[in-house]
């Protein structure tokens, strides 16, 4: 099977582009923020501080996060529930934030992840992948760009979806969850020493596309 790895800050346009490769290559795309996204709506939902692991832990005995596919799109399923688009709010971007830097919470999620590389070609966007879950993808790619273009571009996406939220909440929030990405003990946002990295500022999306399936088709040649 075949891996391309694709890690990178939040807003980077790690999502679309590798959405965009992955078609274009006919590989499964996984998407895995979305993961701890659920658990974070998990955790929230049942009164838990989403940062601390005596409360947090427990819960996940309970708790069942499968992936499916629905016309190549992935769903996220909480215990049979498809929450896909719950797990979009700015609330449960910080909740997914304060999740992912519990040990308890990655390991829980680990296996997964890795299972769906065992069983398919993918494209897999998160933060650790090439560095943690897919050490050995063939392709490696850390996506980044200023925090203020990632800003615009989250805080565009989500008026598209009628959220009422300032630019300046949206770079602040940002800012933050790069911090705590960044300085987490457990698999900190890093790129992979043999990722090429790609700073998306100044490029558009198929811009970005090109330039991306360019350097994936050159490592698989
Ligand atoms: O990519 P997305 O913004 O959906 O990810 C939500 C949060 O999940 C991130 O801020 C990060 O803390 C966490 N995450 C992670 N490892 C991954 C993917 C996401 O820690 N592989």
């Amino acid at each position: 099977m075949t891996a391309v790895a694709i890690d990178g800050p939040a807003g980077a346009g790690k999502s679309t582009i590798a959405r965009a490769v992955a078609k274009e290559l006919g590989f499964l795309y996984v998407d895995t923020g979305a993961l701890y996204r659920a658990i974070g709506l998990y955790a929230l939902r049942r009164g838990a501080d989403p940062k601390k692991e005596e409360e947090v832990s427990p819960l996940l005995a309970g708790l069942s996060v499968r992936l499916c596919f629905v016309n190549g799109e992935q769903r996220v399923l909480v215990n049979g529930e498809d929450v896909s688009e719950q797990i979009r709010t700015p609330q449960v971007s910080m909740a997914a934030s304060g999740v992912s830097a519990l040990p308890g919470v990655r390991a829980f999620l680990f296996e997964l992840q890795k299972s769906m590389a065992k069983d398919n070609n993918v494209v897999m966007d998160g933060r650790d992948i090439g560095t943690v879950v897919l050490p050995d993808a063939q392709v490696k790619i850390f996506l980044t760009a200023t925090p203020e273009e990632r800003a615009k571009r989250r805080h565009r996406e989500l008026l598209e979806k009628g959220e009422t939220v300032s630019y300046g909440a949206v770079l602040e929030d940002l800012k933050k969850r790069d911090y705590d990405d960044s300085h987490r003990a457990v698999a900190p946002l890093k790129p992979a020493t043999d990722a090429a990295v790609v700073n998306t500022t100044t490029l558009s999306l198929e811009e970005s596309v090109k330039l991306l399936l360019g350097i994936v088709r050159g490592k698989l040649k």
